[in-house]
C-alpha cells in the first residue's frame, strides 16, 4: 500500500489485528520514507455465513469448531489428513457458495454428516448419533437399520 502522505510506493505493518467480529483485519502502517503512520482496514469479499441455532442465536462461523466435530467422529478411523482436509475446504467452499447471510446449523449439520458418510461409514453413524441425540437404544437401532437398508440398495 503506497503511502498517502508522501506517496513513496510502500509502507510496512506495524499491527495487525482483527476487528468486526473477525471480519475486517484492521492495520496499524508505517511508512517507510516519510515514517508517517495510517490505518488500513481489509474486508474479505466473500464473507462466511453466520450460523443460527435452534435456539435462534447467531454465530460466525467457526472452522475449529467444524474440524473438532469431525476430528471426533473420525477418532482412529482410516481416513488420511489430506482426505480430511479436503473435506473441510469442500465444506467452507460450500458454505461460501451459499452467498447467504446465515445458515441454519441444522443444515451446516446436514452437510457435515453427508461428507462424512462419503469418506467413512462409521464417522457418520458417530456424527449422527451425536447429531440426532437418540434418546434410547431403539431409535438409534432403527436409524442404523435404515442406512444398512439404503446401503444394500446401492448395491
Ligand atoms: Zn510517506
Amino acid at each position: 500500500m503506497f503511502c498517502p502522505f508522501c506517496h513513496a510506493p510502500d509502507t510496512r505493518v506495524i499491527d495487525s489485528r482483527l476487528v468486526a467480529d473477525g471480519t475486517q483485519v484492521r492495520r496499524r502502517r508505517e511508512c517507510i520514507e516519510c515514517k508517517e503512520r495510517l490505518t488500513s482496514f481489509e474486508v474479505a469479499e466473500l464473507l462466511m455465513p453466520k450460523v443460527m441455532k435452534r435456539d435462534g442465536c447467531r454465530d460466525p462461523f467457526n472452522e475449529d469448531k467444524l474440524r473438532a466435530g469431525m476430528q471426533r467422529a473420525l477418532e482412529k478411523r482410516p481416513i488420511s489428513a489430506e482426505q480430511f482436509e479436503a473435506s473441510v475446504s469442500a465444506l467452507i467452499k460450500k458454505l461460501r457458495a451459499t452467498g447467504e447471510r446465515e445458515v441454519s446449523s441444522q443444515l451446516l449439520g446436514q452437510w457435515v454428516m453427508e461428507s462424512l458418510q462419503a469418506l467413512d461409514p462409521v464417522a457418520y453413524v458417530r456424527f449422527a448419533s451425536v447429531y440426532w441425540d437418540f434418546k434410547d437404544v431403539d431409535a438409534f437401532k432403527e436409524f442404523v437399520d435404515q442406512l444398512n437398508q439404503s446401503h444394500s440398495e446401492v448395491q
